[in-house]
């Protein structure tokens, strides 16, 4: 089953006979940066400002395996500008984590913050490893080593992790837990996305999923699609594309393809989308249980009106845009398809909800478990998503409304407005 297991090639320049396509995410990412800087009329010295993070620090982190021995793993934490206030972003544990990936994730996470009017800039953290492949007990050391690696530039007013790829609400209370230690007092508003009783927000496990929904239903009606009749592809099954599926399903939309890491599954009759819940592990891995199973690739291009990418980079680029069928594709992964892909997609009429905007429901809700963690007052799921919903629906405007007046596509139109507020105050601030 191996076989189809997608590599994440953010760091590959494709070659072909013409032109390599740009697969990198931090040159895709800073070449957007650029444009967006130039439309809203800034000079080349806020582009050498918003280009890097401001700080990254590499750590290495020893760690005590069960089998006695000890193995040192390479961590990251990028801060990319922290102009209007701490910075804030997941930490991934990932086998393919670099350093220009997490450099690329953290100058994302200031967009998101930007887009979704959050007193924040961007981070993003990350750690060589396979968590697949590690013990409960060797997790919760590597948690535990990463945050005293790192204790010295993050915190509450600092900077604010949170979960991302392969990092869950029990990872985040062992780093709660030790960065209490180390400061001698109770932090719950140092990391979110933490369990319900120490601190976590209602509502935060699905706040991604719930962002998504939101924009498909403002994208559709754009199109005049009608989510009851809608056909949804969604490539990925962790906790995005989980409970993203249950959300269209419960929308009464017709969930007709999934995928894992290690395939696909595709029925045009829509497929029972509780059974596969009921039978995914923990890494979102469920295709294995069946036997007429699909490739990742072919799944994107098969018939639908909603395609989801939430899954990892570069999976909708020059090579098969042209044979995506979906009316609207909305990015719930980071960085799922290329700056040309965009441009072909764009071209054909097709809705293009970028990942800045459409996966920003995670970090919106993390604000708001860090607003109740600082006010010591706790609201109730139905105050939480009416909040999201809010906030969800007025970016989508914006950014629509940005990328019309423009004549551009969302995703520029999404850099714009993400960009402006952390311009305007490290203008403000003297540092351009
Ligand atoms: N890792 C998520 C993201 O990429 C959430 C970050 C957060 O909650 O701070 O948006």
């Amino acid at each position: 089953m191996k076989a189809t297991v997608p590599v994440n090639s953010n760091q590959v320049q494709k070659q072909d006979n013409k032109q390599s396509e740009t697969l990198n995410l931090l040159s895709s990412t800073q070449s957007i940066i650029k444009e967006a800087i130039r439309n809203l009329g800034y000079n080349d010295e806020m582009y050498e400002l918003l280009k890097e993070p401001l700080r990254i620090i590499k750590v290495r982190i020893p760690v005590r395996m069960d089998d006695n021995s000890i193995k040192i793993f390479t961590g990251y934490r990028s801060q990319h500008n922290d102009a209007v206030g701490p910075t804030k972003g997941g930490v991934r544990f990932h086998p393919e984590v670099n350093e220009e990936e997490v450099k690329a994730l953290s100058m994302w996470m200031s967009l998101k913050c930007g887009i979704f009017d959050l007193p924040y800039g961007g981070g993003k953290g990350g750690i060589i490893c396979d968590p697949r492949n590690m013990s409960f007990h060797e997790l919760e050391r590597l948690s535990r080593g990463y945050v005293r690696a790192i204790s010295q530039i993050v915190g509450p007013t600092k900077d604010i992790p949170a979960p991302d790829v392969f990092t869950n609400p029990q990872i985040m209370a062992w780093m709660m837990d030790e960065y209490s230690h180390i400061q001698e007092f109770d932090s719950p508003g140092f990391i979110t996305g933490k369990p319900i009783v120490l601190g976590g927000s209602q509502g935060r496990e699905t706040a991604t999923a719930r962002g998504v929904t939101i924009c498909i239903e403002e994208a559709a009606k754009r199109k005049g699609i009608q989510l009851k009749e809608a056909r949804v592809i969604i490539q990925g099954f962790g906790n995005a594309g989980s409970y993203l599926a249950k959300f269209m399903q419960d929308a009464g939309a017709k969930v007709v393809g999934i995928s894992d890491a290690y395939g696909a599954l595709y029925d045009p009759e829509g497929l029972d989308i509780d059974y596969l819940l009921d039978r995914r592990d923990s890494f979102g891995t469920v295709t294995s249980l069946f036997t007429n199973v699909i490739t990742n690739q072919e799944l994107l291009e098969k018939e639908c009106e909603i395609l989801v990418p939430a899954a990892i980079s570069n999976q909708i680029t020059r090579e098969n845009a042209d044979r995506i069928q979906a009316e609207i594709v909305v990015e719930a992964a980071n960085g799922p398809t290329t700056l040309e892909a965009t441009t072909i997609l764009t071209e054909r009429n097709v809705l293009l909800v970028p990942d800045v905007l459409a996966s920003s429901g995670g970090v919106t809700v993390s604000y708001f478990e860090w607003v109740q963690n600082n006010q010591g007052y706790y609201w109730t799921e139905e105050e939480v998503s009416q909040k999201l919903r809010y906030k969800i629906v007025e970016s989508f405007e914006r950014v629509f409304l940005t990328a019309q007046k423009y004549q551009i596509d969302m995703r520029l139109a999404a850099y714009m407005v993400g960009i402006r507020r952390m311009a305007e105050a490290s203008r403000f601030r003297g540092w351009v």
